[in-house]
């Protein structure tokens, strides 16, 4: 794995407001806490998403952009980038890789935050298609787009944008992860995170309660003692 020292900047990639929350804003927290400087990008806007389903879900796109800028400066994170790619279909192609690989190249960073894009058949929610196709792509950008300056040379010729390589990528909802974060002390800006997204959550009954069982479960399967609260990761070296 990385030296802790070596990850100056971080870059989520994720399909919809809320998924950065649920699966990594913990740890987000703690690099926050470390100065490391940290970019999310968001590939859609979830206008798919909500309760107050109206046939019309107008506004929903720029509410959900609002309540992930909420949410991202509950755990110090600014730098906030929408694509905006509809919700519920996103499917793997070369424009995407090319838009994440423009990120890429523009942020720098050191270690990319994404979706597994394999399908957990342990537990369904973590693979909704949009998951796979982003991490799937993000991670076509991290190896080989990104670092390639032949992959669509108009982000060299056009955008003056050098070829970078991604060190490092945490992948969230695997089946199988073999990296655990111990988010403890960062888990009430994890919960304040979530909370922001007010349209998705508000009208959950026991939320918070079962947002501390699940990731009181991650941290009984980390080894942490009782009331450790911990995220999971699948941990790929890509340099
Ligand atoms: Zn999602």
């Amino acid at each position: 794995m990385l030296p802790e020292a070596e990850i100056n900047r971080v870059l989520v990639v994720t399909a919809h407001p809320d998924d950065v929350d649920f699966g990594a804003a913990g740890s987000v927290a703690l690099f926050v806490d470390k100065g490391v400087e940290v970019t999310y990008l968001l590939v859609t806007d979830g206008d798919a998403g909500g309760n107050e389903r109206t046939l019309d879900n107008s506004g929903m796109a720029e509410l959900r952009r609002t309540e992930q800028r909420t949410a991202a400066k509950a755990v110090g994170v600014t730098d906030v980038r929408f694509l905006g790619y509809s919700d519920g279909q996103v499917v793997p192609s070369l424009e995407l890789r090319r838009d994440i690989s423009r990120v890429i190249r523009q942020v720098r960073p050191d270690l990319v935050i994404t979706h597994h894009p394999d399908r957990n058949y342990q537990h369904v929610a973590p693979s909704h298609p949009d998951h796979r196709a982003v991490g799937g792509c993000a991670l076509d950008a991290v190896y080989p787009d990104a670092r390639n300056p032949y992959a669509y040379p108009e982000l060299v010729k056009d955008e003056g944008l050098a070829a970078w390589t991604v060190r490092e990528v945490w992948l969230t909802g695997g089946s199988s992860p073999n990296h655990w974060v111990d988010i403890t002390e960062a888990m009430d800006r994890k919960l304040a995170a979530l909370q922001s997204h007010v349209s998705q959550v508000a009208h959950v009954e026991g939320f918070i309660d079962f947002v501390r069982t699940r990731f009181a479960a991650w941290g009984q399967e980390a080894g942490l003692p009782a009331g450790h609260y911990a995220e999971a990761f699948q941990v790929v070296a890509t340099a």
